[in-house]
C-alpha cells in the first residue's frame, strides 16, 4: 500500500517514528509518498520513499497528475535542472494553487495522465508542494478521460483528435 504525507502509519505505543514519518499526538505518519516499512526488533517504523533533495521554492518542473484527491492532487516529476538529481519523485498541488481565485473541485482544472508545468511553491519536511496559478503555468499535455489520447488544445478548450471528446482544463500559456 502506498503511504502519502499525513496518513497513519500506527499508534506511538507500537513503533516510534524512523525516516520518512513524523509523530503527532499518538500516532505516526508518513512525511513522504513511499511503503511502510516496520523493524519489530527496534520497534521503529519508516516510509521508504524517494527522497526530496536539493529542489527549491521558484523551481520549475514538469510531472504527470498522478492522482486527484478532493483538495490535492499527487504528481510524479523529473527535475529539470539536472544537478536536483535525476530520480523522479513527487509533489503535491493543493487545490487553492490550481488558479488564482476560487477552485471548487479539480475537475475542470486537472485530471489524471495529464502532464504539467508547475513551480515549486514550498519544500517541507512533509513534502514539495508547487502551483500551477499564474499564466505560464498549468497543463502542456491533456490526456483525454474518455480514451486517454493526448487532447489538442484550443482556446478555453482541449479536444480529443481521437474520439471527439472536449474538456476543461488550467493550461500553461505559451
Ligand atoms: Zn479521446
Amino acid at each position: 500500500m502506498t503511504l502519502v504525507p499525513g496518513d497513519e502509519v500506527c499508534g506511538i505505543e507500537e513503533f516510534a517514528p524512523a525516516e520518512g514519518t513524523y509523530e503527532e499526538g499518538d500516532f505516526v505518519y508518513a512525511s513522504i509518498v513511499g511503503t511502510k516499512s516496520e523493524n519489530a526488533q527496534k520497534r521503529i517504523v519508516g516510509v521508504n520513499g524517494r527522497g526530496v533533495r536539493g529542489l527549491a521554492r521558484g523551481d520549475i518542473v514538469y510531472g504527470k497528475v498522478m492522482d486527484v484527491y478532493d483538495a490535492v492532487a499527487l504528481i510524479q516529476f523529473e527535475a529539470v535542472n539536472p544537478h536536483l538529481g535525476a530520480h523522479s519523485t513527487y509533489c503535491y498541488l493543493r487545490i487553492s494553487e490550481v488558479r488564482r481565485g476560487y477552485a471548487e473541485t479539480f475537475r475542470e482544472y486537472i485530471r489524471i495522465g495529464d502532464m504539467v508545468r508547475a513551480r515549486v511553491k514550498e519544500v517541507s519536511p512533509l513534502g514539495i508542494h508547487v502551483t500551477i496559478a499564474d499564466r505560464e503555468l498549468g497543463i502542456i499535455k491533456p490526456a483525454c478521460t474518455r480514451c486517454r489520447s493526448w487532447m489538442e488544445i484550443k482556446g478555453d478548450e482541449c479536444v480529443c483528435p481521437v474520439c471527439g471528446n472536449r474538456e476543461r482544463r488550467k493550461t500553461a500559456e505559451k
